[in-house]
């Protein structure tokens, strides 16, 4: 018997656990619960993390945790416990399939059957951000190369595993050259490992544009944090409904499972949410932990039940669906299905193996070499010219200002008169020669702005990486 943990968290919660896991056992999946509290009791009570430490313990005893939505109280300085539990645990990779079950569920998108594969610690979601001065703020978008072999391998070893045929990366590296181009970067390389597979890269705007349209030219697709979260949602919706999809968050030693909808406070209590979400959630725990019977067999039950037209009201159709159902009568009648299998929808077969990804393994370091620094400065006056002549006034023998921008537009020298100028201003110190640099000779840059009364908000060094410029060029530079 495995010992998984479960929590029942909020709104409709507690009863699309229970219906799940009365279908779980139903099944004979050789598994047992423990169950812990989470979310608005626990936060409620002031323990403003939404689980206590006893509760984290269990989870990381049983490594596989089935979490039923959780309501985040709003203000008070609450934490999402999602967004903690997936980076506390390493869960790096969120793995959303939306697939669309027509004629039985209502879509515009008959064949649609994707996989969204999105990294789940970085990027934005990282949450470093600060005031620089009185009109700027800033968001750190950090992407790492560790985040970007891991999630594309598991998508790779992904598509292998469930035979898909294609893995399709969207970036927008057109644009974010050194963050996204590392992740498109990291594509090709690893893709190149599986030459069965066939690969292809979209910007993510037209990309996006495309898989709402047409989703089914699409198979697995591997995204960054942000852009997989909007994405997902997307192909979740127009595949039929929200309260369908299920999704794993997978790490190095723990994996949680979990529906991709909300507690959806306002049908809480009335059996009458779809419990399918959590159900296929579920599911795929049930494959991660090699019960794979099991999995297989609740789902071709499901699917059975799905063409019955057996349905909640969320997906209630007159002229397709037979029967209105609440939550707990909807697990019955899956239950009554365990060991059919569907007729018209296409029945599924899981192969008895889990994904395990070798921990990563630390490259050797690379060369790098001091270039130069960004030094960024808060300024409230307006002309690039004034501001050009006060910094050029604080370069030191050695590093002289070569550039200003503006929101990244180069506004000094030769600027245009019709950039629009905030008061946070980047100024770029370079030697004159291809000379390197020491971090002396910024300090000397920072001693003579201290002097000058020039207001440096921050510092960001110019490296070159392997004889190469590792930083973006002002945008006109
Ligand atoms: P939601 O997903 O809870 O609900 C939006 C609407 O979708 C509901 O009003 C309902 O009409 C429908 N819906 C969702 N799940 C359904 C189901 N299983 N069956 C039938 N209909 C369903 O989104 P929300 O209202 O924005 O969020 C409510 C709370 O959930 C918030 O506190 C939010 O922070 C939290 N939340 C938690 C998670 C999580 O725990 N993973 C995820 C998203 C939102």
């Amino acid at each position: 018997m495995k010992r998984i943990t479960i929590a029942k968290g909020d709104g409709i919660g507690p009863e699309i656990m229970d219906a799940t896991l009365k279908i779980i056992k139903a099944s004979g999946a050789q598994v047992e619960f423990d169950e812990i509290e989470v979310g608005e009791k626990v936060y409620l009570s002031g323990n403003t993390s939404g689980i206590s430490s006893e509760s984290w313990d269990i989870i990381r005893r049983n490594k596989v945790f089935l979490k039923a939505p959780i309501t985040t109280p709003q203000g008070g300085g609450y934490k999402s416990l999602n967004v903690t539990t997936r980076k506390m645990l390493g869960l790096y990779a969120n793995v959303r399939p939306c697939k669309s079950y027509y004629p039985y569920i209502s879509t515009k998108h008959q064949n649609m059957d994707i996989v969204i594969i999105r990294e789940n610690e970085e990027d934005l979601y990282a949450g470093i951000e600060h005031q620089q001065t009185d009109e700027v703020v800033q968001c750190l978008k950090l992407i790492s190369r560790p985040g970007c072999e891991k999630i594309i391998r598991y998508a790779f070893e992904y598509a292998k595993q469930y035979n898909r045929k294609k893995v399709t990366c969207f970036t927008k590296d057109n644009i974010m050259k050194q963050t996204d181009g590392l992740f498109h970067q990291v594509f090709d390389e690893i893709g190149a490992e599986y030459p069965e597979i066939e690969k292809e890269h979209w910007i993510i705007d037209i990309g996006a544009a495309k898989m709402a349209d047409t989703p089914e030219v699409f198979d697995v697709i591997v995204t960054l944090n942000l852009y997989g979260d909007v994405l997902s949602d997307i192909a979740a919706q127009i595949a039929g409904s929200v309260g369908l999809a299920g999704s794993s968050n997978i790490g190095e030693e723990c994996s949680m499972f979990e529906a991709i909808h909300g507690s959806a406070p306002r049908r809480a209590g009335q059996n009458l949410a779809n419990p399918s979400g959590l159900l296929n959630g579920a599911i795929m725990m049930l494959i991660h932990l090699g019960e794979t019977k099991a999995a297989e067999s609740i789902q071709n039950a499901w699917l059975k039940t799905i063409e019955d037209g057996v349905h909640t009201y969320d997906i209630y159709k007159e002229g397709i669906s037979k029967e209105k159902v609440g939550t707990s009568e909807f697990a019955d009648a899956i239950i009554a299905r365990l060991g059919q299998k569907p007729s018209q929808l296409k029945e599924v077969r899981f192969e008895n193996k889990s994904i395990t990804l070798k921990p990563y393994q630390r490259k050797s370091p690379l060369k790098k070499e001091l270039s130069g620094v960004d030094v960024f400065v808060h300024w409230r006056g307006t002309n690039p010219e004034e501001i050009g002549k006060q910094i050029a006034a604080i370069g030191s023998d050695k590093l002289k200002l070569s550039m200003i921008s503006n929101r990244g537009i180069k506004v000094w020298p030769n600027g245009m008169q019709e950039t629009f100028c905030t008061d946070h201003w980047r100024c770029r110190f370079k030697p004159s020669s291809e000379v390197l640099v020491s971090q002396k000779e910024i300090i000397e840059i920072l001693n003579n702005a201290l002097s000058n009364n020039v207001d440096v908000i921050k510092t960001e060094n110019l490296y070159n990486f392997e004889g190469k410029p590792a930083y973006s060029l002002g945008q006109g530079q």
